[in-house]
């Protein structure tokens, strides 16, 4: 590729946001409720650990993702920690995920005392391979007592964690299966894809539990927050108490039975959330004009924007173009950073990192081959 080429992305990126001055990777738009329900938060005294919105929110966003009981949680990684120890994650379990992933999936399954292996992905989802997932299963696993067990490492393996890398949906169903059959608990990581669907159905829905994000540069965001989603509304309840100090119910008396956590969402960031959830439809609009727009004009320069599925429908949370090689990558990361186009290479694969550089992994030949290549760009909703 040519440094013309490059220059020309840019310029593509400038275009649509129609802007010579910074234009960030993904920021918040703030169009509807949000100043009245905070507010209303203010006005009532209602601000912190319980309140009307995060009652409304809990029954919304389980809404929305098509399952049976929601729990709103202080953010995203607390949010895994807990899903984890929900399925039945203990201390020397190892838990199969991607390598290929934001830092709190790993660190969630750390927290638990477990330890990650890492499995390939799929290079056109970006998501957790479903054949590399069963060709580590076929060489690795030994199911007896309910349980899959590595026969490398003798440990028991206490669950899968599918992560939708920036929305765009990994191969869930197929995932799902594979699990089942080998009697993996699956906890989906959807912290980047509320709002994308694979057959027309809800991403969070599919495994036992599932986990999403309203940190700031998320689609929507409560400030700080994230929620638990399941169909087991038994899951989904002890989900409720564990992130709220594992406290038995009495009118007055604190009495708690059990190692909880203070995993709240407060009030006043669900008021946020609700009044955000409200334009979600708005946004996904939005957000796929943008794509579409990109998509039309990568084409005509040859550049590889990375696009939908058939049967799936991504949120377009983070958009990315894959370039054709490292240097290419780095090239393009310096120019469009030193000319006000905020971009941002995909993570550095977690077995690459202090923590986990002595867990299993399987070669990892796509993760490492889209970790060279796949750079995010401005991806906001715009005015
Ligand atoms: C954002 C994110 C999280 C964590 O969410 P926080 O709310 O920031 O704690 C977890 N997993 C993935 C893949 C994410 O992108």
């Amino acid at each position: 590729m040519s440094d013309s080429k490059i220059d020309q992305i840019v310029q593509i990126i400038k275009d649509e946001f129609a802007t010579d001055k910074f234009i960030p990777l993904h920021e918040p738009y703030f169009g509807g409720n949000e100043k009245k329900y905070l507010e209303e938060c203010i006005d009532s005294t209602f601000v912190s650990s319980v309140g009307p919105f995060v009652d409304l929110f809990e029954q919304r966003i389980a809404e929305i993702t098509e399952t049976k009981k929601g729990v709103a949680v202080v953010n995203g990684t607390a949010g895994l920690q807990v899903a984890l120890r929900l399925v039945g994650v203990q201390a020397n379990d190892e838990v199969l995920t991607q390598a290929l992933t934001f830092i709190a999936t790993a660190n969630a399954i750390n927290y638990n005392q477990a330890k990650p292996v890492f499995i390939d992905v799929d290079r056109d989802t970006m998501g957790l391979s479903p054949s590399a997932l069963n060709a580590f299963l076929e060489e690795f696993g030994e199911l007896r007592e309910g349980s899959t067990f590595n026969k490398k490492t003798g440990k028991r393996i206490g669950a899968c964690v599918v992560m939708h890398t920036f929305g765009f949906p990994a191969r869930i169903e197929e995932l799902v299966a594979i699990c089942d059959a080998w009697k993996i608990p699956l906890v989906e990581d959807a912290a980047e894809s509320l709002g994308s669907t694979v057959n027309g159905k809800a991403l969070g829905g599919f495994g036992q539990v599932g986990v999403l994000s309203f940190n700031g540069n998320k689609i929507i965001t409560s400030g700080g927050g994230g929620a638990i989603v399941s169909n087991d509304v038994e899951l989904a309840i002890k989900a409720k108490y564990l992130t709220t100090t594992a406290k038995v119910p009495h009118p007055y008396e604190y009495v708690h039975d059990e190692l909880g956590y203070n995993f709240r969402m407060p009030n006043i960031n669900a008021a946020l959330i609700c009044a955000q959830l409200e334009q979600l439809d708005f946004f996904l609009k939005k957000k796929r004009e943008l794509a579409l727009a990109y998509k039309s004009r990568f084409d005509q320069l040859g550049v590889n924007f990375r696009w939908e599925l058939p049967n799936t429908q991504p949120n377009y949370w983070l958009m990315c173009v894959e370039l054709e090689n490292l240097d290419e990558r780095n090239l393009f990361l310096k120019e469009s950073n030193n000319s006000n186009a905020m971009t941002r290479p995909i993570w550095q694969l977690m077995n690459k990192l202090p923590m986990y550089k002595e867990c299993q992994h399987d070669g990892l030949e796509n993760s490492l081959y889209l970790e060279d290549r796949i750079v995010n760009i401005p991806s906001s909703v715009r005015k």
